[in-house]
């Protein structure tokens, strides 16, 4: 049997009948960056969100970068998030102008620990950037509460995690800012490169519009320099399409990772990242913490099984963040994990055939 890692075929199939008309249509009346598609797309995934606000741009690394400056987070600032993350999450911080500050993570979870943001506030602390990490949203009533008392911003990276509750709240709904990632593989995917972000704040939105398209509000009058950083209107059709399928693909992928929880439980010594109490993941990843993980990791790819890891290397032991000044040793949870993790095959069409093969192989390998 060959299992991949995600399939996007499958979501291909689901949606080209009612996709196709309109991609047509875009193309023949040749309106390709911005314009009614672009804002149907954002006045929707804004209420998927339950946000009042959302500004489609490029990327997500785009969206967490625009959403910083947007927030006033610059030059002098100290900005705190996790080594465990996609490097796009420190890489925005950085060129907003700000200083990358590390925290550990909760061993249960792999999520922000709220305990350790407070030990590592300074006068130069300004914002606090959570990662909803493999779809589960970080314990943010501690973050927020700690942000009211400290004056910071919390800017949400919800780049995994599209549709995900914490205590009924969407995921990137709950901070200043809330930002997203269209890459192909995420929960909601385009066909290229897209990201967004929400926010409730029409002020946010506003400048976050204006970063997206070199600085300006009206043709060819800049306020600020900005980027080219817009969403294109063919991928908000797509997103659009999607969108509409988002809600059932979610649940079919809690319904696989409930379906893994329940077959790897029979197999000591193998861990899945915890869903806490408080969060409905949407399961962007499906993760399990073992040790001799990269033996596992081949014997299943002998056996057909395509696996990943995420993030094999914390961005504190990075070389682009030597400068930073860290060394081993200082995150020892998120260092321990990262020699441990493995992501199993994850995609709502994954069928319970393919998920009790893969189990059956971990069993297999254990044996
Ligand atoms: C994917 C991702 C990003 C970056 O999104 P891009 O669209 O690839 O720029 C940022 N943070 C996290 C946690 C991600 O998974």
């Amino acid at each position: 049997m060959h299992i991949p890692f995600l399939d996007l075929k499958a979501q291909y199939t689901q949606i080209e009948k009612y996709l196709l008309p309109d991609l047509k249509e875009a193309m023949a009346n040749g309106a390709f960056v911005g314009g009614p598609r672009v804002e149907q797309f954002e006045s929707e995934f804004a209420a998927f969100c339950d946000s009042k606000w959302c500004a489609g741009v490029s990327s997500g690394t785009d969206a967490l970068r625009f959403a910083l400056m947007a927030c006033g987070v610059g030059p002098g600032d100290e900005v705190i998030t996790v080594p465990n993350t996609f490097i796009a999450t420190c890489e925005a911080i950085s060129q907003a102008g700000a200083r990358p500050v590390f925290v550990d993570i909760d061993p249960q979870t792999c999520n922000i620990d709220p305990g350790a943001v407070r030990e590592r506030l300074t006068e130069k602390t300004r914002a606090v950037v959570p990662v909803h990490l493999y779809g589960q949203p970080a314990d943010m009533d501690p973050l927020l509460k700690l942000a009211r008392e400290h004056d910071l911003i919390v800017i949400e990276d919800a780049c995994q995690a599209h549709g995900a509750l914490y205590r009924e709240r969407k995921a990137g709904s709950m901070g200043a800012a809330g930002c997203f990632s269209f890459y192909p593989g995420k929960n909601l995917g385009a066909f290229g490169e897209g990201g967004a972000v929400v926010t409730q704040d029409r002020e946010i939105a506003a400048r976050i519009r204006m970063l997206r398209d070199h600085g300006q509000q009206e043709k060819y009058i800049h306020q600020v320099e900005g980027y080219n950083g817009r969403l294109d209107a063919i991928q908000a059709i797509v997103l659009s399409a999607k969108l509409r399928k988002l809600a059932d693909w979610n649940r079919a992928r809690r319904a696989n990772a409930q379906r893994y929880d329940e077959l790897l439980s029979k197999i000591p010594g193998v861990a899945p990242v915890e869903e806490a109490p408080y969060s409905r993941s949407v399961y962007h990843l499906y993760v399990i913490l073992v040790d001799r993980r990269d033996e596992l990791q081949r014997f299943l790819a002998e056996k057909g099984i395509a696996t990943g890891l995420h993030y094999p290397m914390p961005l504190h032991l990075q070389q682009a963040y030597a400068h930073l000044g860290y060394k081993k040793g200082d995150f020892p949870v998120a260092e321990k994990a990262a020699d441990r993790l493995l992501s199993l095959p994850m995609f709502p069409e994954l069928t319970e055939e393919q998920a009790e093969y893969v189990v059956q192989s971990i069993q297999d390998f254990f044996n």
